[in-house]
């Protein structure tokens, strides 16, 4: 079998229209957005790469068990189906269901960290960083340097650099409650991680005596990259090496509008009953009772079925190959991607694609902007619009949103990419007249230069 072709394990039943607005039309809703695509219409988009959380198309057998939710506050049967799924790929006894990922941090945080820690992660995710910020936390990233250089071959750009995790228990022992991995590691450009580097950082973790917890919102992709790179890993289910990796740490928090294949969800599971009873307290305060926290019980039932799913082999190896398609395309026509690919979205090096436009004028942002006028689609910037100071790279996110898009429409963005590389120098940069915060990106505002 050729290496560009797979199977598709899917086919549509149920469709829904979109519609490419004319240019002038575009130019229009772009200025009264202010250059943030956040503030667009979806229905003013074609083919919307914004995100992969919680816009993935549900299977015929999730709006089933949708039909099947039980409502009941306390003791619902959607909860035990939830629960029953997330013990079996987490192998964690303890689980609290959350309406979304962010969520999950939130109470998580709120009883393991104190304002003056120090959390460490591989690269935390901006949602997480800023919940620790809000607890007057330090999050500190520590990714390896091959991460960094969006051009180095290598199998898991997504790894924690073990040596730097050293250097900081030397000199923080003390402050650092627990420390996080991300996988795959969403801000640096959907890298894996693999099960050596999980190991190692567990260790570590345990030898201070604090625990290993997952941000495990992409772990089935992850699963599926240990998989296809890592020596001896060939040939093993995805699940199966999920379940490894979920043993290796203490527990995980989850947004399952990722590899949950849901539209809305997350969880908190442990293998630790005091900070299980202790999260639950708070579950209650700012999410709900135990057996729903935050979700409808055809959310759970739906979340029970789209778990499994998402660490289905075939499933994994069509979510993969879409995306590794796009950056190849891309890449072939010029446009430089982060490489290799990640599991869930294509990053474009905004700082080579427009190398006119310096950093502080925001070269991502203009990227996107500039996709948007061209072909309708839309993108996110992850740079300094998102990251501010901390940002390492100005990359731009191609997120695909799972079994939505066919290739057809993928070739409508590769597409939209060579006509804009053909006029690339009249791509202006942008200032920033609006937004502060860690989570500025949502809400800023901007003007071209
Ligand atoms: C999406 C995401 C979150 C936050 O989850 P939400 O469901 O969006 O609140 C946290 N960590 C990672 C890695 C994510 O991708």
């Amino acid at each position: 079998m050729d290496e560009g072709w797979w199977p598709k394990p899917y086919k549509i039943k149920v469709v829904e229209p979109i519609r490419l607005p004319p240019r002038p039309e575009r130019e229009k809703l772009l200025a009264n957005a202010g250059y943030n695509l956040f503030y667009l219409q979806s229905s003013d988009v074609y083919i919307d790469l914004l995100t992969d959380s919680g816009t993935g198309a549900m299977s015929q057998a999730q709006w089933a068990a949708l039909m099947e939710g039980d409502e009941a506050y306390a003791g619902s049967r959607s909860f035990e189906l939830f629960q029953e799924a997330v013990q079996e790929i987490t192998g964690y006894p303890y689980v609290l269901p959350t309406h979304q990922g962010r969520a999950a941090e939130h109470v998580f945080f709120s009883v393991t960290v104190c304002a003056g820690h120090k959390v460490p992660s591989n690269a935390h995710f901006d949602t997480t960083r800023a919940n620790l910020l809000a607890l007057g936390a330090h999050p500190v990233d520590l990714p390896v340097p091959e991460g960094l250089d969006p051009e180095l071959a290598h199998p898991f750009k997504g790894n924690m650099d073990v040596e730097a995790l050293a250097k900081l228990f030397q000199k923080e022992s003390s402050r650092i409650p627990l420390v996080m991995l991300t996988i795959t590691n969403n801000t640096l450009a959907g890298q894996p991680v693999s099960l050596a580097n999980i190991r190692a950082v567990a260790k570590m973790a345990h030898a201070h005596g604090v625990p290993l917890i997952l941000d495990a919102a992409r772990h089935a992709e992850n699963a599926f990259f240990i998989r296809e790179r890592e020596p001896r890993q060939e040939g093993r289910a995805p699940a199966e090496i999920a379940r490894e990796v979920f043993s290796l740490a203490d527990g995980c928090l989850m947004s399952a509008k990722k590899d949950g294949l849901g539209n809305i969800g997350g969880f908190i599971a442990v293998r630790d009953q005091d900070l299980y009873e202790r999260c639950a307290e708070r579950l209650i305060l700012w999410e709900g009772f135990p057996t729903y926290g935050g979700l409808a019980g055809r959310d759970l039932a739906a979340l029970a079925v789209g778990l499994r799913e998402a660490l289905d082999l075939d499933y994994l190896r069509d979510r993969v190959g879409q995306v590794r398609w796009l950056a190849e395309k891309l890449r072939e026509i010029g446009v430089p991607v982060y490489w290799p690919p990640g599991g869930h979205a294509v990053y474009v090096d905004a700082l080579r694609f427009l190398p006119h436009i310096p950093r502080d004028q925001f070269p991502g942002q203009a990227l996107v902007c500039a996709l948007y006028l061209e072909g309708g689609v839309r993108a996110v910037e992850v740079g300094s619009g998102m990251l501010g100071e901390e940002a390492k790279l100005e990359l731009v996110r191609l997120a695909l949103p799972r079994r939505v898009y066919t290739t057809e429409h993928l070739e409508h963005v590769v597409r939209t990419f060579a006509q804009l590389r053909e006029k690339r120098e009249q791509i202006r940069g942008l200032r920033l007249i609006a937004g502060t915060g860690p989570l500025r990106h949502f809400r800023a505002r901007f003007q071209p230069v």
